[in-house]
């Protein structure tokens, strides 16, 4: 059974770009509710600790250096079957390959500033929601 919950993270890029208010909207419309929500900066260190599973990678260095770069909204979203329809609503991590109307075909950069994160499994979006959120911050 997948969970009603997912993780997301505005990047950098769409926050330097002006793009937090459309990018909120857009995961409004398409009826994802905010149950939490954080205005934050990632020290380097915490960057490389959420994307640890790509330490090996070899954009691994630059990821850590942009994503520490400048201010993030960490967001936790709710809606039936959250993961796969927000991964949806995201398209691919290369804005070049997105669908068209997807949040990185129209607000990301690049492959690397790719404007938006979101779990990828169920797993992953309550171990990442915990990174960020303590219980207290969360209303479901
Ligand atoms: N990334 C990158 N170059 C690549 C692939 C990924 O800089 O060739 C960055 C990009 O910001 C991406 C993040 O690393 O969002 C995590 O990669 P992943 O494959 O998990 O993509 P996502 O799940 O974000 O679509
Ligand atoms: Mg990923």
């Amino acid at each position: 059974m997948s969970g009603n919950r997912t993780f997301t993270m505005i990047k950098p890029d769409a926050v330097g770009d002006g793009h937090i208010g459309a990018i909120l909207h857009r995961i409004n419309e398409n009826g994802f509710k905010i149950v939490a929500m954080k205005y934050t900066k990632l020290s380097a260190e915490k960057a490389g600790e959420f994307y640890a599973i790509h330490r090996e990678r070899p954009f691994f260095g630059e990821l850590v250096a942009f994503m520490s770069s400048g201010p993030i909204v960490a967001v936790i979203l709710e809606k039936e079957n959250a993961v796969q329809s927000f991964r949806t609503l995201i398209g691919a991590t290369n804005p070049a390959e997105a669908a068209p109307g997807t949040i990185r075909a129209d607000f990301a950069r690049n492959i690397g500033e790719n404007a938006v994160h979101g779990s990828d499994s169920d797993e992953n979006a309550q171990i990442e929601s915990s990174f960020h959120f303590s219980g207290t911050e969360i209303f479901g």
